[in-house]
């Protein structure tokens, strides 16, 4: 009998046959994540009931030396959760609940494999907000969460998935148990462990529970959507309205053409206001009326804002959000390859000039278009490759862009993580002094190097 085998003979033993599936028996779900990145079947996919039989089955698969992949909901877009033929995947599917919600903590203690939806419905019917919202929020798992630390739509009040987390519980590459389980704010009981293993993509443990922060309902919002004349006019507005209208829910800057791409995919292609200016923002913000017409009037004056719009009804806020959710037409309209980066917020406008300038020399006629959550300092760039000499030339613009990241001491990978797919990008953020203590925790939670091989480092 062959090692792998053997081990699934282990698995089947501890496990029970059900959790332990091979061959057609694994959907294709397992196969590879949103980015349909090199889709292949596992050795064997575990599905695992509770913390004791990831336990059990990790440490079997730790003692045969077996890769284990762990996977959540598969909507990653940086290749995490991505098998190898040899390797065993380990879903959370069956890990799924809410364990408790304590108002008096404020906190919501779940299962790794509950789904995002699931979560921010039952601490909305409990009469409180979870705030980490994105688009994937009814397939991707907090587990999943947790360990790309995702950012999504609320990040700039709330912050990212690790400000939201309290405690956790984590499975080790050797079945140790970590209880790192907690629902106080202030706990400086020795180093923070739990940081390790958010954001740390499926390579340090598998994350079987956590304890949760929740918000209070935010009240009503408005939206508007102003003209700028230039990039530091949008960081100058940003300010004056976290002086004097609070920190908006959302702030979303499109450039000219990102906005005139916007309005030409309307089901009515008439903008809102003259496309000829340089920027637009949208935002959403929950201060009154009188508050936000006088941030606003404040911000004409001192010629920071030129035009603005400001939604006297839903329908009207539904329409211009249309514009900046041209995203959502990428895949269908463009040959999109997106980037996901983040730089200090002073720099973001600078970058995208030389980003373009450098591109457009390089591809003359490429199309490039740029919008970015700046109060989170993420930015988000794509090039449509449908622009581009065919094969379109991917390695060498990912190079050009990286680099132009790393020289303005940005950041490669501002939310989804690196993966497989930013790996071979990772130097251009992360010193080698920096990597070499990462491995080196690595080798400290997985001497074997069982967890997610090939994940984050080459
Ligand atoms: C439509 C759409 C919109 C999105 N919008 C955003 C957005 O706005 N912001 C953003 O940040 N991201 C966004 N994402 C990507 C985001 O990273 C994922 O949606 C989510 O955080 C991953 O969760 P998942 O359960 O699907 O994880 P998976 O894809 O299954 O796994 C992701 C990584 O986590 C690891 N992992 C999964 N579960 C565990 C666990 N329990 N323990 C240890 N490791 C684990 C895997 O090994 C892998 O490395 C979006 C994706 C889609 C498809």
């Amino acid at each position: 009998m062959s090692d792998l085998q053997q081990t699934l003979t282990r698995l089947r033993e501890a496990l029970g046959d059900a959790q332990v599936l091979t061959g057609d028996a694994i959907s294709q779900r397992h196969y590879s994540d949103w980015t349909r990145h090199a889709p292949t079947c596992p050795a064997a996919l575990l599905l695992p009931k509770d913390t004791e039989q990831v336990s059990v089955a990790l440490r079997i698969c730790n003692a045969a030396g077996q890769p284990v992949v762990p996977q959540g909901g598969m909507t990653g877009l940086a290749g995490g959760a991505v098998p190898r033929a040899s390797d065993i995947a380990l879903s959370l599917d069956r890990l799924r609940g809410i364990e408790e919600i304590d108002a008096a903590a404020a906190t919501v203690t779940v299962r790794a494999g509950t789904t995002l939806q699931e979560i921010q419905q039952a601490v909305a019917d409990a009469g409180y907000l979870f705030p980490l919202d994105l688009g994937a929020r009814g397939s991707c798992q907090i587990g999943g969460n947790i360990a790309t630390n995702a950012g999504g739509n609320a990040v700039i009040r709330y912050g990212m998935t690790r400000d939201l987390v309290l405690g956790l519980e984590v499975v080790l590459a050797d079945g140790r148990v970590l209880n790192l389980m907690n629902k106080m704010i202030k706990n400086n009981c020795g180093y923070d462990l739990k940081q390790c293993f958010i954001g740390s993509e499926g390579t340090l443990g598998v994350i079987t529970r956590a304890v949760l922060k929740m918000a209070p309902q935010p009240g009503e919002s408005t939206t508007l959507l102003c003209a700028l004349p230039d990039y530091a006019s949008a960081v100058a507005l940003l300010r004056r309205l976290q002086r004097n209208a609070g920190t908006p829910q959302a702030y979303e800057l499109m450039w000219q053409d990102f906005f005139r791409m916007g309005v030409s995919w309307l089901e009515t292609p008439v903008a809102p206001m003259p496309d000829h200016h340089p920027l637009y923002v949208l935002l959403e913000s929950s201060a009154t009326s009188e508050v936000l017409e006088q941030t606003l009037e404040a911000a004409i004056e001192a010629g920071e804002v030129v035009d603005a719009i400001l939604a006297t009804s839903q329908t009207q806020a539904r329409s211009l959000w249309k514009i900046r959710e041209a995203t959502g037409e990428f895949p269908v309209r463009l040959a999109p390859l997106n980037f996901d980066i983040s730089l200090p917020i002073g720099q973001i406008g600078d970058f995208a000039d030389l980003c373009r300038q450098r591109l457009d020399e390089r591809w003359p006629g490429n199309h490039n278009v740029y919008f970015g959550h700046i109060g989170d300092s993420n930015l988000h760039l794509t090039v449509d490759c449908n622009s581009l000499p065919q094969p379109a030339p991917v390695y060498e613009i990912e190079e050009l862009v990286y680099s132009a990241v790393g020289e303005l001491g940005g950041a490669v990978s501002a939310e989804h993580g690196i993966g497989l797919l930013k790996r071979e990008f990772l130097h251009h953020s992360v010193s080698e002094e920096a990597l070499e203590a990462m491995a080196g925790l690595k080798r400290s939670f997985d001497p074997k190097g069982i967890l997610n091989p090939g994940k984050i480092f080459g």
